[in-house]
């Protein structure tokens, strides 16, 4: 049996009903094994078994009351995976699927995607299986107040910061951050994704969406080639979503599709300004379903209960949720001429279809590393909130595009196959995982 075989042996025993936190792990595991070959220390000090059992796990009741005056109760959780590199950071995630774990996969993947932000950010991750779709504003008021009744005693500025995710956007973190507020008695940065005239950060809305364009386009430069000119396929029509195709746009391409859990929409026509700004009213404000799209916009198609991946693209930036490109998917974008995917959403790819992109050699940008720029920007959201300053709108985005190009090079130095071709999967994982490492060797037995 291989090193990767007996590891993956011993973590399934012990968390057996947690698929999506082995396939995160195993890809890790695959990538750092020539690193343990080499340097015999990380095995002796069992730096990857520390690695995969949460510091520490937050389970907790969430009970709530509807419009109707109706009892309801959820399940809150916070994995805070590791304080190696700093507090523990990543965002909190509400939607019906969330359990154990999914916010495990979630936090692991979390810690390196940190370490590569180059910023002194740990690894955690939090939320609840409360479905915020279809309830009013102030259920989903009287739900986020419940959730940081428990969870405000385990979070601070020094020590855990949560942010946003799947179902946590601007109106839900201002909701949990007056709760914070009220029950701390302290106006201090324990959540990021705060909106701008209350303690956020310029571009952190857009910043997911535009590191994930901004890494599609350092990788494309690698081949002397640019995102200009380009049709784009995206996944999701959420946050990430909405400032990819904003990006995009920006840079000279053209995005063809959106999707939600209900649907896909394709427009060859481009989604241009005017329609990104209907899209995110449609979804920000009235929090309707994307099907809408085909019915306002001429030209415009909407497949029911399809994702968009059968569409002829260059490059895709699957947005939405984990596992949503398959081998099929992924054997279809590469049919299609598709020479660039960039993950805007965490572990999209099954482990097959990242396969199938490494055999075809196209610009393959994992998650951990296309999508680090909103992470980043919390952390610079951290560093404005310490210093009692905001910075410029400009000087955020240079900050950005500065860390997404840093993320780039180290994928670069430890993932180089040849002159042409670099594994960012094996890249991501080493770099990230060296620099937990180190930390974890450092400070001793803790
Ligand atoms: P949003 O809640 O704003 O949007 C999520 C989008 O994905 C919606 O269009 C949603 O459709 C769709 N979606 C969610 N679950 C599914 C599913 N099971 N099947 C099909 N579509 C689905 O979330 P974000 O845009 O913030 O997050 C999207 C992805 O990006 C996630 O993987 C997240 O972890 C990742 N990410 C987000 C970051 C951030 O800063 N926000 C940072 C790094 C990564 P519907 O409305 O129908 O549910």
């Amino acid at each position: 049996m291989s090193y990767v075989d007996d590891f993956m042996k011993y973590l399934i025993e012990k968390t057996p009903a947690e698929p999506e936190f082995h396939q995160a792990v195993q890809e890790v595991v695959e990538s750092v094994v020539p690193t343990l070959n080499r340097s015999p220390i990380y095995r002796e000090a069992q730096i990857l078994e520390r690695m995969v059992e949460p510091e520490r796990v937050i389970l907790f009741r969430v009970p709530w009351m509807n419009d109707k005056g109706e009892y309801r109760v959820n399940r809150g959780f916070r994995v805070e995976m590791s304080s190696a590199i700093g507090p523990y950071k990543g965002g909190l995630r509400f939607h019906s699927s969330v359990m154990l774990g999914v916010l495990k996969f979630l936090a692991f993947e979390q810690v390196f995607k940190n370490a590569l932000t180059t910023l002194p950010m740990g690894g955690g991750k939090g939320g609840s299986d409360f479905n915020p779709k279809g309830k009013s504003d102030s259920e989903v008021m009287r739900f986020c107040q419940a959730f940081m009744s428990e969870l405000y005693r385990h979070i601070g500025p020094n020590t855990d910061i949560p942010a946003g995710d799947i179902g946590v956007g601007g109106r839900e973190i201002g909701f949990l951050f007056g709760q914070y507020k009220k029950l701390k008695n302290e106006f201090s940065g324990a959540l990021t994704g705060k909106a701008f005239n209350w303690g956020g950060s310029h571009i952190r809305p857009e910043a997911t969406g535009y590191g994930a364009v901004y890494f599609a386009e350092e990788m494309l430069n690698v081949c002397g080639d640019s995102i200009e000119g380009k049709v784009c396929a995206v996944s999701g029509s959420g946050n990430v979503a909405q400032y990819t195709v904003e990006k995009v746009n920006q840079l000279g391409g053209k995005c063809v599709t959106l999707s939600d859990s209900g649907g896909a929409i394709i427009d060859e026509a481009g989604i241009d300004e005017g329609k990104l700004a209907w899209v995110m009213k449609l979804k920000n404000e009235k929090r309707g379903r994307i099907s809408e799209y085909a019915k306002k916009f001429k030209g415009a198609k909407y497949l029911a209960g399809k994702r968009p991946w059968n569409v002829k693209c260059d490059v895709a930036f699957p947005s939405a949720t984990q596992n949503e490109i398959s081998v099929v998917d992924a054997k279809t974008l590469v049919k299609n001429g598709c020479i660039c995917v960039s993950e805007g959403a965490n572990m999209p790819t099954v482990p097959g279809g990242v396969t199938v992109f490494q055999q075809a050699r196209i610009c393959y940008g994992l998650g951990k590393a296309a999508n680090a720029g909103g992470v980043a920007v919390s952390g610079l959201e951290m560093a404005q909130n310490a210093q009692h300053l905001t910075w410029r709108r400009e000087e955020v985005d240079g900050h950005l595009k500065g860390i997404m190009k840093r993320i780039h090079e180290a994928c670069d130095e430890h993932g180089r196959v040849d002159k042409k071709y670099i594994d960012y999967v094996r890249g991501a994982n080493v770099a990230g995982f060296l620099k937990v490492a180190d930390a974890m060797l450092a400070q001793g037995v803790v």
